[in-house]
């Protein structure tokens, strides 16, 4: 991948997360089998190469926005399950790094960086999906511990993680105000999981404390504004993954067109279908220099990084959505088998409008901001 804003680190980064899927990630069947074992089993993998370096902020990691993407590009075009894995480290990494106390990154950073641990954050709920500030799983005091009660939905690695960060309502505080972050213990008995069977391999399921044991994580008061902050460090990186998604699809179609012949000659020496792949290369390429502009951005501390972040999550996610559908199309009655690359492509490209906050909440976001500057 060359383009000025990676570094030499960046690029020698990007390499050994391409010989770590070639290696580990290019059979994928697994994923569908057990994605729950899989995760766990990614997870440990990518720890044992290093590779979780990059889902940790420093001093304990090295998760510059532009890493995380590197990381999140590289995984997406083999797996979409590993890269959520990395994926989830990260979130669970950065809300740890923004809001623990010294002790707290001792303890959970060390061991996010090795995979020792692997973190998830469990934020969402059965009724509050996009609006957490509706979240009602409740924290109660007890000495030195909180008890927290509640179902949360969707979460990545749910019953396989060690450590939960957790989004709660202290026991009587109404309100965004009212919520805190908790951390709780993926091995206590009163944390129970239960997979979601989703349309692709994805490792995510409910999870139900029972009055489960946890310790606060920062103050409350300034739960949602940490996880609002923790999404903008990472969505370069969403914008990443979906073009890694992408680009693989585009192989794919390439592939294909050489080697499938109709009418005498490769599909590739008709027009409509050279055309289809100029068009595919095109909008993947924009989309990416755009996710390395804005990581370039964030990692360079300017202003505008959230809104370029924002820019190229959407643009990322449109593109891949239609670069998936594209190669689908081009790979005929193909592209419908089950188990097919592009097919397993397309069931995966559904879940990036949605996770890390939907498609449309984040339009939501930047048009505020493009507003509120104009007012
Ligand atoms: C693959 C995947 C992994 C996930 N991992 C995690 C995880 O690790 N931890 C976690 O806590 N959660 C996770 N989630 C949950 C994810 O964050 C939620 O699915 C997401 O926030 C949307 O919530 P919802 O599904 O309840 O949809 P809803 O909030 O019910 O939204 C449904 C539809 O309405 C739209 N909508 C909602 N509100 C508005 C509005 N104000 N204006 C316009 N449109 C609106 C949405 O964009 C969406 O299209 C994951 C989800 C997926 C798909």
């Amino acid at each position: 991948m060359t383009d000025p804003h990676l570094g030499d680190a960046h690029r020698e980064l990007a390499g050994r997360f391409r010989e770590f899927g070639e290696r580990h990630l290019r059979a994928v069947a697994r994923d569908e089998d057990q994605p729950a074992d899989r995760a766990r089993e990614v997870g440990t993998l990518l720890g044992e190469a290093g590779l979780l370096r990059g889902a940790v902020p420093e001093p304990f990691g090295a998760a510059d926005a532009r890493s995380i993407l590197v990381a999140r590009e590289r995984l997406a075009y083999f797996s979409l399950l590993a890269e959520m894995v990395f994926a989830s480290q990260a979130l669970a990494a950065h809300l740890l790094g923004a809001a623990g106390t010294d002790v707290q990154k001792e303890r959970w950073l060390s061991s996010l960086v090795s995979g020792a641990v692997l973190g998830s954050a469990a934020l969402a709920e059965p009724e509050a999906g996009s609006d957490l500030a509706a979240v009602r799983t409740t924290a109660k005091s007890d000495g030195s511990l909180w008890r927290l009660s509640g179902v949360k939905s969707w979460v990545t690695g749910a019953g396989v993680v060690g450590v939960y960060v957790v989004l709660a309502r202290e026991a009587g505080a109404e309100g965004p105000e009212g919520l805190a972050l908790f951390l709780v213990d993926g091995g206590a008995p009163d944390v129970a999981a239960k997979p979601v069977e989703a349309t692709a391999a994805l490792p995510v399921g409910e999870l139900r404390l029972d009055a489960s044991p946890a310790v606060r994580l920062g103050e409350p008061g300034k739960a949602l504004r940490l996880v609002g902050r923790a999404f903008e460090r990472l969505r370069p990186g969403a914008a990443g993954a979906a073009c890694g998604l992408a680009t693989r699809a585009l192989e794919e179609t390439v592939r294909h067109l050489l080697s499938r012949r109709q009418f005498g000659r490769p599909l590739s020496g008709f027009q409509s279908p050279r055309m289809a792949v100029a068009d595919m290369h095109a909008e993947v390429e924009a989309a990416r220099r755009l996710a390395l502009h804005a990581a370039w951005l964030a990692d360079s501390g300017a202003e505008d990084a959230p809104r370029a972040a924002a820019a190229a999550r959407i643009v990322a996610t449109s593109a891949a959505e239609r670069t998936v559908d594209r190669a689908l199309h081009l790979h005929g009655a193909q592209g419908l088998v089950r188990g097919s690359t592009v097919e397993r492509l397309f069931r995966e490209a559904r879940a990036l409008r949605l996770r890390e906050g939907t498609l449309e909440l984040v339009r939501l976001e930047l048009a505020e901001a493009i507003l509120k500057e104009s007012r």
